[in-house]
């Protein structure tokens, strides 16, 4: 089959002409439009959109009261800075997310425009709150590509190659036993392990009276969409209030009811003392938030956090119709169903074929890893070629560090999309024996 025709092609020649390589291209298309769970591409061709933006559409693309709300808010006003003139649909936002977190005590909400932006205000946040400087990430952890973000990120290729000098007073723990702790470990053996990285962390590296803040993606989404352990998860919790450490989830990825609840950490029931959001939050605009107790959040001064954009009346506006849409249309539980449905498929993929080496989820947030059958060992080659033998048959899908193929398809998905779309890739997953 044609995989490109002409309007592709002549765009494709400009795109590379014109545009560095940096910000990848996961596929050939160039979008006309898309509505729903569903893309159409400058060629006319129709996709079922199981990447849906890198889980930036949990509502579906162009939700009508999303569209609608921007809609509104245009014919207002488009900008005015939240730092010159205020408006309600900020501070009603901020009410919505306070309430909503799974926190206690009365919270505040901050509003930014990207996901790495959360990840550097929330830095900056906790070590205004505490005094301290030390910041710890994850191995396979991801938060962004701006200079803190980078930093605080895992992987080595391809977000931190070449970019050094790096942000300092950023350590890391290993991301087992916390993620990926093997099928058969034991809780009492995940939390013993979690607690002896914790251990060798302080008493290597940094004092826990220097650690400001330690953040975890309560699901790695570009580390290979591994739920943290439940009982990883609660001894990061118990020692990080020990030592007064501030504990960050961040949801960027997982949250806004991808994972089966209005946020991820909800399905742990561990409560953070802040929670990162953005991607989904803003419906298709750029928005981010961080939310926290009300005497963290205001620990830095006036002016010392926000920005020129950050809530922005337009995404705000949209945040509101978000929440709106996911309560009312109920996206957190219905995010439970299809992941049923996905792991359903995913785990009949793994018991039949050899190079399908796991299969995991939390919510709608699903894997399936690609390896070596003797080994196991990671096979991108493979995975790319599902990728895109998935896409010629009218599916985009992503993968996630390489040798994963992940799900982030809109949760307004409707059942026959769903069924279709699944079948297009264990079709592509079977093709490739
Ligand atoms: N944190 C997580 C968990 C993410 O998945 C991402 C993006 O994929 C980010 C932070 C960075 O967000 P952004 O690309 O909006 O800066």
């Amino acid at each position: 089959m044609s995989t490109t025709t002409a309007a592709t092609r002549d765009l494709l020649q400009r795109r590379a002409a014109a545009v560095p390589r940096g910000p990848f291209n996961v596929f050939p298309v160039f979008a006309d439009r898309a509505l729903g769970a569903k893309l159409w591409d400058v060629d006319g061709r129709e996709y079922i959109d199981f990447a849906g933006g890198i889980g930036t559409v949990n509502v579906g693309h162009n939700h009508p009261r999303v569209v609608e709300a921007i809609r509104a808010q245009s014919e207002r006003f488009l900008h005015v800075c939240w730092h010159v003139a205020m408006y309600e649909e900020y501070v009603r936002l901020a009410e919505r997310l306070n309430e909503l977190v799974p926190m206690t005590g009365p919270q505040k909400t901050v509003f930014f425009n990207s996901g790495a932006e959360a990840g550097e205000n929330a830095v900056k946040i906790a070590r205004a709150f505490t005094g301290r400087k030390a910041v710890v990430g994850f191995e396979r952890g991801f938060h962004g590509r701006t200079l803190l973000g980078m930093t605080l990120t895992g992987k080595v290729h391809p977000y931190t190659a070449g970019f050094g000098p790096f942000a300092p007073e950023i350590y890391r723990l290993p991301y087992r036993p916390f993620f990926a702790p093997g099928r058969d470990a034991s809780e009492a053996a995940v939390r013993a392990e979690a607690e002896a990285a914790l251990d060798r962390l302080f008493h290597y590296h940094v004092e826990p009276e220097e650690i400001a803040l330690i953040m975890v993606e309560p699901v790695l989404g570009e580390g290979g969409f591994f739920p943290v352990h439940p009982a990883a998860l609660r001894v990061l919790r118990e020692v990080t209030r020990e030592h007064g450490i501030l504990l960050a989830a961040d949801e960027v990825q997982a949250g806004m009811g991808r994972a089966g609840a209005m946020f991820a950490v909800e399905r742990y029931g561990v409560g953070p003392d802040l929670v990162l959001t953005a991607k989904s939050l803003g419906g298709g605009l750029p928005l981010s938030a961080v939310t926290g107790p009300a005497e963290v959040m205001d620990a830095p001064p006036v002016g010392g956090i926000g920005g020129t954009f950050g809530g922005n009346p337009l995404a705000c506006a949209a945040g509101n119709a978000v929440l709106d849409v996911l309560q009312e249309e109920k996206l957190p539980e219905r995010a439970l169903v299809i992941g049923e449905r996905v792991m359903a498929r995913f785990e009949a993929l793994h018991g039949k074929l050899p190079y399908v080496t796991d299969a995991r989820g939390l919510g709608a947030m699903c894997a399936l890893e690609i390896g070596d059958p003797a080994t196991g060992a990671p096979d991108p080659a493979r995975t790319a070629k599902i990728v895109e033998r998935a896409r010629e048959g009218g599916l985009l899908v992503m993968t996630a560090s390489g040798n994963v193929i992940r799900t982030l398809m809109p949760l307004v998905i409707t059942d026959e999309a769903l069924e279709r779309g699944l079948s297009i890739l264990a079709g592509a997953v079977e093709a490739v024996a």
